[in-house]
């Protein structure tokens, strides 16, 4: 796909996703990776209800801006994804209410946000990690980023929102919206003993669609100690 596409994409996908409400204000930010190694984000302070593709931030494959306005404060984060995460193409970040609600709810299992509720959410958005809290533009998101090694392809903020990344922009929009639809039903359904998919059901999606999934012990080995913040180690349910 041209640049120029793309930076039409970035824009109608970033209108879509505002009208619905899915991030308010100018809350939320998209990237692109381009065949350079350079990206397209949308700029800071840009809603993604209003941006213009000539104005979008075009960075080099070092993160230097080369043209457009200033690139978005998150830029640390979509860089821990793309470092960590071989496939990512494009990534989303939404300030979308339901998901930001459940990463505030005291049940939730860091390493997988949601239970396994729609095969749809399994396929788009797999398994979501629950990453801590931290004050915007801090360093040490990306750190807790790169602690996941690149397992799950949507990450979800606790008190801020989630970080989807696909293998193409619409691939990263569609998992971004199950993941928040996925979001709103968990919380339609919280205390009402739900059926969820069982692992049988689970193990048959896997199977048949090729979803990789982390596994829910994965990753123990290689951690040193206490300065690890992989999410595995600190999860004690
Ligand atoms: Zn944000």
């Amino acid at each position: 796909m041209t640049e120029t596409k793309l930076r039409e994409e970035i824009c109608l996908f970033g209108r879509s996703l505002f009208e619905r409400g899915l991030t308010p204000g100018s809350s939320g930010n998209i990237s692109v990776r381009l065949e350079d190694g350079g990206w397209l984000v949308t700029p800071t302070n840009a809603s993604l209800g209003f941006l213009d593709p000539a104005r979008l931030s075009r960075l080099d494959a070092q993160g230097h801006l080369l043209a457009g306005d200033r690139p978005t404060k998150e830029i640390p984060l979509h860089a821990a994804v793309y470092e960590t995460r071989g496939p990512a193409r494009a990534i989303v970040h939404l300030h979308s209410t339901h998901s930001v609600a459940v990463s505030m709810l005291p049940e939730i299992d860091p390493r997988a946000v949601l239970p396994p509720m729609t095969p749809y959410y399994l396929m788009r958005a797999g398994q979501t990690a629950l990453v801590p809290y931290y004050r915007p533009g801090d360093p040490a998101v990306a750190d807790a980023i790169r602690g996941l090694g690149g397992r799950y392809s949507s990450v979800l903020l606790a008190n801020h929102g989630p970080v989807v990344a696909g293998e193409s922009l619409e691939g990263a929009v569609f998992a971004a919206e199950e993941l928040e639809e996925t979001a709103k039903l968990y919380l339609l359904l919280r205390g009402l003993n739900p059926r969820y998919l069982s692992p049988a059901q689970v193990a048959d999606l896997t199977a048949v669609f090729g979803l990789t999934l982390p596994e829910p012990d994965a990753g123990h080995a290689g951690c040193d100690g206490p300065a690890c913040n992989h999410p595995d180690h600190h999860h004690h349910g």
